[in-house]
């Protein structure tokens, strides 16, 4: 029955729709929900995972939140009954993982209490809206980011797997001036700032004890404009080795070279950034962290609005992101490790669009990124066997995008930069076989479809 209303009234909105989009949109039912727990995607291109070839005519069969069955149309059986959903002109990925968000005081406070279509809404113009279904926290206040994650866990709000770093750890005295800045000081006052091992241990079992799914630290925290403060290598180390204990991964703030060599002693699995501040990465120093089996977030559009928030010119902003790119790009290119990861939360520009934009302008190609959002990760966190992938057995985390990230058009010179920006341009989310987001209208002018969310 529940499936019946839902029918009739995406009909009675498509009907509606139509009459209002006119020329410039196709109305087509958008909402989707499983038939007796089935549902087949199909005709939709897809793209397995990076390393496989894309099935231009495809077929995807969910059960139970899981994909059984993937394969070219007329080579998969499907079943019936089942919700058959037809995504011809459409691509289909992995659903993608963002490695750096927040969920900052403001629209999250109270988080607990909050109307759970008011909550829909913020994560979806945050997080689903662009394709992210599992997204990392790298410091928040767990009174809010706690319910956040159970919430959507228990299936009350529709959004994407959250992790959660819970508190950083800062060096003595050691929060960030943009932190003192944001931060209420009856908050400041709890923030972690340990002086000994013996401190760094206590702030990690407190924030795992309350909940955290990892570990962040500010290896280098920018306690004025240009200003880095250290943690004390002793202090790092311990912390690394008690989350490590308890299986946890560790994140790092590194600031400059001193921050991430620090980061690496102390045996740091994940970058939350690149390090534009101290002018580059060289071949040394890439080696040491390959060797330390580091992965990278490159944050490259952050490096833009930071610059331009101090006062840089568009031109000397994207000077200074440039520099990321290439330390990004020379990590790459040696084989490191790239998780995607965008600072949204801190950072107030939702849209991946830049950064896409700037990962393919440092070489990566859009299999690469789509790596960074999909393998990379779930490796990372050691979950490539239940997802990251379009395979049997896997998830059913699901991207609908609008646009091919790698079209494949004989005579045609495909241009990087739109290819990489075709991962912003996201039209359905499904997390675990439920849908959890969905575009609203669509255009298209000169052959270039967009998917819209508020229309
Ligand atoms: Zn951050």
């Amino acid at each position: 029955m529940k499936l019946n209303r839902s029918v009739n009234s995406a009909l009675v909105a498509c009907a509606l729709a139509a009459a209002f989009w006119g020329m410039f949109s196709t109305p087509r039912a958008r909402t989707v929900e499983a038939a007796d727990d089935t549902l087949v995607f199909e005709h939709a291109k897809i793209y397995p995972s990076p390393t496989e070839p894309p099935i231009k005519d495809g077929v995807i069969v969910v059960r139970g939140g899981k994909i059984v069955a993937v394969g070219e149309f007329g080579k998969v059986e499907i079943p019936r009954p089942a919700t058959v959903h037809n995504l011809l002109g459409f691509f289909i990925t992995a659903g993608f993982q963002n490695s750096h968000v927040h969920f900052e005081p403001g629209k999250w406070n109270d988080a607990e209490h909050q109307p759970a279509a008011d909550l829909e809404k913020h994560i979806e113009a945050m997080l689903t809206r662009y394709g992210v279904t599992t997204a990392v926290d790298l410091g928040s206040d767990l009174r809010n980011t706690l319910p956040i994650r159970n919430r959507i866990a228990s299936g009350e709000v529709k959004g994407p797997r959250i992790l959660t770093a819970g508190g950083p750890l800062f060096p003595p005295d050691g929060v960030p001036y943009y932190v003192r800045d944001r931060v209420p000081p009856e908050i400041l006052k709890f923030m972690a700032q340990p002086a000994t091992p013996e401190a760094a241990v206590q702030a990690v079992d407190y924030d795992l004890d309350n909940g955290a799914d990892l570990i962040k630290l500010f290896t280098g925290s920018l306690v004025g404009h240009e200003k880095v403060k250290p943690m004390p290598q002793d202090v790092a180390t311990a912390a690394v080795a008690e989350a490590h204990k308890r299986g946890k991964l560790v994140f790092s703030h590194p600031s400059n070279i001193e921050g991430l060599t620090i980061a690496m002693n102390a045996g740091v699995d994940v970058l939350a950034h690149t390090t534009p501040l101290s002018g580059g990465w060289d071949d040394a120093l890439i080696k040491q962290m390959l060797a330390h089996h580091m992965a990278v977030i490159p944050t490259l559009q952050l490096w833009i609005s930071e610059a331009k928030a101090g006062g840089d010119t568009d031109a000397d902003a994207l000077q200074f992101a440039e520099v990321g790119a290439k330390e990004l790009g020379a990590y790459s290119r040696a084989g490191g490790q790239v998780l995607f990861g965008t600072d949204v939360g801190y950072q107030d520009d939702f849209s991946p669009e830049k950064e896409y934009e700037l990962m393919g302008d440092a070489g990566l190609t859009p299999m690469q990124i789509l790596a960074s959002l999909t393998t990379a990760s779930a490796e990372r966190f050691g979950e490539a066997n239940w997802r990251g992938r379009i395979a049997t057995g896997m998830d059913a985390d699901l991207v609908v995008l609008a646009m091919d990230p790698q079209p494949d058009v004989k005579g045609f010179v495909p241009d990087p930069k739109q290819n990489a920006r075709n991962f912003a341009n996201v039209c359905e989310v499904y997390r675990a076989g439920r849908q959890i987001g969905h575009y609203h209208g669509i255009t298209n002018s000169g052959g270039l479809q967009a998917c819209v969310w508020q229309w």
